[in-house]
This record gives structure tokens, sequence and C-alpha cells, in this order.
């Protein structure tokens, strides 16, 4: 069946870490997993790629929501430590939001799950049971192997998953004047979108969709109330670049993709002002400021450098070699 239409990107797993074909059976079962670390579904599914990696999942959430397919519906992949469960299961790699505590997931990556569920029984027609066994359409990694996944968090809100799921395949004209009732105007959202309550690019646009709204809609508001701030905003009205980039310092500007998109819809010149960042950075920060790569690399692990390309911009812009740093946190989560 190829993969399902949510998806972000395609990153495909090595034909190594799965099995061809589903030996007859037919997908009647979900098995969420949780990742053990704060990843990208791109990232998560890289890690397929490798030929000896001996895993796989049929799709990775990342922490930001974004939904990856890796091993083609049809086939099996090699997810939940039983051969008779991923014949029948589609399975789903689930980024954690912290590596600490219960193993928790982001509420965009619950949002994401659930869609997904929704979106798989629908096109196979089945619901989602959740029994606790291994009979039952949504299972559990822990149950076929003596492992931890799919977290302490994860595997308490199993139940309200298949009720959720469950809910929005059977009454799905209920969830939708439920949820239209719930819904904020576009109007609304567009201006929540500019005060930073909905993140930028991809992310945005995944958790605007994820929450029922028009993204397109909602995004035109926006450039069109932006358009109308910088057009009415004075050149008197601007800092100095001395002073806007002490603000980048400060982080009041945001990061990567995020930063730059601020910075122009508030009239200044990004490149200029980035490479006076990247200036004074360089000449502040002494190596003995910096702390070795192991340190970085349980730092990333634990989240304080976010993901994707926010990570490697910050960590560009404090000095360390993004690369290096990466390899060793790869290492660690193997
Ligand atoms: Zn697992």
């Amino acid at each position: 069946m190829g993969f399902s239409s949510l998806i972000r990107s395609k990153v495909l797993a090595s034909s190594s870490n799965y099995t061809q074909g589903r030996k007859g059976y037919k997908v009647c079962k979900i098995t969420p997993h949780h990742m053990a670390g704060i990843l990208s579904g791109e990232q998560c599914a890289k890690l397929f790629q490798n030929p000896n990696r001996q895993a796989s999942a049929n799709y990775c959430i990342g922490n930001d929501g974004g939904i990856v397919g890796c091993v083609d519906e049809n086939n099996r992949a090699w997810t939940s430590s039983s051969s008779s469960n991923d014949c029948q299961a589609i399975t789903i790699e689930v980024s954690n939001s912290s590596t600490v505590g219960d193993w928790p997931i982001s509420e965009v990556a619950w949002n994401s799950l659930v869609n997904l569920c929704v979106d798989i029984c629908k096109r196979y027609g089945f619901t989602l049971k959740y029994d606790g066994t291994k009979n039952g359409s949504l299972t559990r990694h822990n149950m076929f192997a003596a492992t931890s996944c799919p977290g302490k968090y994860l595997q308490n809100r199993f139940q309200e998953l298949a009720d959720t799921v469950n809910a929005k395949l059977s009454g799905s004209t209920t969830t939708s004047s439920s949820t239209s009732s719930n819904k904020k105007s576009n109007e609304t959202i567009a201006e929540e979108v500019i005060q930073g309550k909905w993140g930028n690019g991809d992310d945005r646009k995944n958790r605007l969709i994820a929450a029922g709204y028009d993204y397109n809609a909602i995004q035109k508001i926006v450039n069109q109330k932006l358009g109308v701030a910088s057009s009415n905003s004075t050149t008197s009205n601007k800092k100095s670049i001395d002073t806007i980039v002490n603000e980048v310092i400060a982080g009041k500007w945001g990061n990567g993709e995020d930063r730059k998109t601020r910075l122009q819809n508030a009239g200044y010149n990004y490149s200029e002002i980035q490479s006076a960042v990247n200036n004074k950075l360089s000449g502040k920060s002494t190596s003995s400021n910096k702390k070795s790569n192991e340190t970085i690399a349980n730092e990333v692990i634990a989240g304080k450098w976010g993901n994707g390309a926010d990570r490697k911009n910050r960590l560009t812009a404090a000095g360390y070699d993004y690369n290096a740093i990466q390899k060793i946190v790869n290492q660690k989560l193997k």
C-alpha cells in the first residue's frame, strides 16, 4: 500500500533491515515504539539506512511531529522482536521530548501518532483494541521482549490512544462539529503565529494542520499583516545593527531559519547581522571557554541544543564541530 499520505518525507531503510512482504499476513495491528532519544523523523530513519543496524520501522515520528516513511507498508519492518507481530503490524517509532523521567513525548508527536493511526485503521479497516495482551490490535514492544520500549509515558497513554483513534473513526461528523466549535478563527491563529506560538517553517505547518487549521489561509493573513506592519515601519523605528547583534546573541531572535525569517520580517538585513554576530562570537569565544565534544554530546542528548537544523546552527554559532559532536551522539544513542 506504499505510505500514508500524511508523511513529510521518505527516508527508505536499507533492504538489509527488513523483510520483503508480510508472509501472507494482512495488516491488522499497530505497534508504537519510542526512540529512547530526541530525534527528527528523518534522523531516526537515517539510522535504519545503516545496513548493519538490523532494525527498522514502517514510520518515524519526530519530536516536531513530522512523519517520515521508512519501510513500505507492504513489507515487514524489524521493530518489535516478533516476526508474527511485525508481519501484522504497522510499526511506528516516536521521538521522546526528554531523555529523563518517564520518556515523555511532545504533544505534536502525539497528535501525529493519533492522525497516522486513524489513517492506517481507515485504510485497512480495523479499530484499535488495547487489552494489554499481544492479541489486541494495539501492541507494545515490551510484550515481546525485555525492553522499556515504548517507555512509561507512552505506555500509560495506550488506552487513551485507542479511545481517541476509535472516536475519530466512528464519529467523524461529531468530531468535526466539536472541533469546529472549539476552533479559533483564522484571524486569531494568525495573531498567535505572529507572536511565535506556532513555530516556523515545516514545524508551523505540521502543527497547524495537526490542529485542524487551514495552513495556507492562515499564512496568507500572516503575510498580509506583516506586510502592513513593515510598510508602516519607518527606518527611524529600526534599531542599530549593533543593538540587534546583541539581541541575537542574547537569544531574542531565535536560531537558524527562524532567526532569518524574523529579522527579514522586521526589515533587517539578515546576512549583514549574521556576519556581525559571527565576528563578535568568534572574537569572544576562546578555546578555554569551550566544553569538550563529549560534554556537548551529552547536552545534545539531554535536549539542550534542540534538533535538526536548529541544533546544527546553534552548535556552529557557539564554535563547536557539529559533525564531530553528532557522531558521538549517534554512537551514544545506538
Ligand atoms: Zn521498541
